[in-house]
């Protein structure tokens, strides 16, 4: 602030010189002219074209010292953007009016454009961000032979940051990150970045795997991941942090790409205690759930057909709290699995048309408590599937349980099923609901996450469509939403056909083993 007033005070002071020049400089001119013209005409016509010179150059000298901080600010901007215009930071100390506030805000535009990125993170989607704005910062090019580490502006950043060229060398390690990453620079500088830094993802699309496919198609491209993990040799986490990546392609050598990291060692440690925990207690709720569940069945088929109506409908209502129970107490356990590599899923050859039925029978019960039934409609021959018939149960499960959550006023649910044109069996769950917003789609399926709405209106854990994701990736499928607000949502997925990868079974195995991972490794020699 002090410097703003500085800024204005020099630049009045340096107004009020010119202006009084201006004012000696066209008395003078008059003083002058009339004395050696009689002309009136003429006297007045050379003092106003004089005149106007003298103020046309005052004005351009002020407006030149009052855009000069504007210009040297906005150089500053860009140079820790994207610069395209070479690696030179503006000379701040060069300016005569507002050097002092033009330097302090400089230097904050330095250390905002590498925290920029955080708050994209929290709305990135697992496909990933595509916006070209997410803060990258230029970094001088670093000598080869150079070990001890240069001093840039970006050390006194509090966030890690490195810079890799178009080999995955490191080019550029500043001191908050050699100290997060606990290795000493010149471990790192010119060497390949997976030697050092061993991150973990909790996505198919790793850092790496995201390099090589962004260099083959753009030249700037931004993508930012929560949740990515460095463990020790025990797997166990040391640490948990989102990272954002910015690449800019290069044809030479030079940092091509940036990485800022943003520790969230604590939320996330937290978290996973919190699930670690939940799934214990969870853990024990199942005997009794289940014996439970038993007797409710036998109740309902021995003295069900003798209870009035009212009766009935709160037997029903029982069993369905008890589904909607078990459900709940599977999706924190595979959860949990997950979270902890052990989720193994073994598929079988299975008749889908089957598999359906049966879902759709269990759900029914839930559904007409809810006042909604479900249609089924299976279009075509649908050839065997390969499927674990538990996990592909869980799937279904959470989709129809979902869609009579979030379907509003509206009572249809419609599951559609048919061989797509790729040969993969595709299935749809429709609701005619609440419909979901453009701008959280790309989040749905991560863990934990739930709209603002549904966190204020409608009960839930955030875990199910995570689950849905984890389990129908491990079956070779995929799965996404097409929804529009207040119209409502359909979710597909798809499995493949059991034809298609029965050669992956081997004579001394019952079905095809599969693992619902937790977390993959970055490079890709690891990955073998
Ligand atoms: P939960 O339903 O327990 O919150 P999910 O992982 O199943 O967790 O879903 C995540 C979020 O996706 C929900 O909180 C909700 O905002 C949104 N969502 C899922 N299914 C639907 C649907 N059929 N219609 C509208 N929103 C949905």
């Amino acid at each position: 602030m002090d410097y703003g007033k500085k800024y204005i005070q020099k630049l009045s002071m340096l107004t009020a010189i010119v202006l009084s020049l201006d004012t000696i400089l066209v008395l003078a001119i008059w003083l002058l002219l009339s004395n050696f013209l009689n002309d009136n005409i003429l006297l007045v016509s050379f003092w106003v074209l004089l005149s106007a010179i003298v103020i046309g150059v005052s004005v351009r000298v002020l407006v030149l010292a009052s855009y000069k901080p504007i210009n040297t600010l906005s150089d500053a901007i860009i140079y820790a953007g994207h610069s395209t215009r070479g690696g030179v930071a503006p000379d701040t100390e060069s300016l005569k009016i507002g050097h002092e506030m033009v330097s302090a805000l400089a230097l904050q535009v330095y250390d905002l454009a590498s925290m920029a990125g955080q708050s994209k993170i929290i709305a990135t989607s697992e496909q990933g961000i595509t916006d070209q704005s997410m803060a990258s910062v230029a970094i001088p090019a670093v000598n080869v032979t150079q070990i001890e580490q240069p001093s840039t502006n970006l050390d006194h950043v509090f966030l890690p940051i490195i810079g890799i060229d178009s080999n995955q060398i490191v080019t550029y390690i500043n001191k908050t990150a050699c100290e997060y990453f606990g290795c000493s620079y010149d471990k790192v500088i010119n060497k390949p970045l997976y030697d050092s830094v061993k991150m973990l993802f909790d996505t198919d699309e790793t850092f790496e795997l995201w390099l090589n496919k962004t260099k083959d198609t753009t030249v700037n491209s931004s993508r930012s991941w929560e949740r990515v993990r460095i463990s020790d040799a025990n797997g166990n986490p040391i640490k948990q942090f989102d990272l954002a990546a910015s690449f800019s392609k290069q044809t030479g050598a030079g940092t091509e790409t940036m990485l800022v990291v943003f520790d969230r060692s604590e939320e996330y440690t937290r978290d996973d205690r919190q699930i670690s925990f939940v799934a214990l207690a969870v853990h024990e709720l199942r005997t009794p759930l289940t014996i439970m569940r038993g007797y409710i069945e036998v109740f309902e088929d021995e003295v069900g057909p003798t209870l009035t109506p009212e009766l009935t409908s709160f037997m029903h209502k029982m069993h369905a709290s008890a589904q909607q129970l078990t459900s709940f107490v599977g999706n924190i356990l595979n959860v949990a699995r997950i979270e902890e590599n052990q989720l193994s899923l073994r598929l079988e050859k299975r008749d889908w048309a089957d598999i359906l039925k049966n879902a759709i029978n269990d759900l029914a019960l839930r559904a007409g408590v809810h006042g909604k039934h479900i249609e089924l409609q299976i279009n075509g021959e649908i050839p065997p599937v390969a499927v674990d018939q538990l996990s592909i149960h869980e799937v279904l499960n959470n989709l129809v349980d979902n869609a009579i959550k979030y379907s509003g006023n509206s009572d249809k649910i419609v599951v559609t099923t048919s061989v797509n044109k790729d040969g993969l069996i595709e299935t749809s769950v429709q609701d005619f609901g609440i419909g979901i917003p453009s701008a959280v789609m790309p989040d749905l399926f991560q863990k934990f996450y739930r709209s603002h709405k549904s966190r204020v209106q409608i009960g839930g854990t955030g875990l199910g469509l995570y689950l849905c994701k984890s389990i129908v990736t491990a079956h070779d499928g995929n799965i996404w939403v097409r929804s529009k607000e207040g119209e409502g949502s359909i979710f597909t997925f798809t499995i493949q056909a059991f034809d298609k990868i029965k050669h992956e079974q081997t004579d001394n195995q019952d079905g095809i083993m599969r693992g619902a991972h937790g977390w993959i490794k970055n490079h890709s020699l690891n990955r073998q």
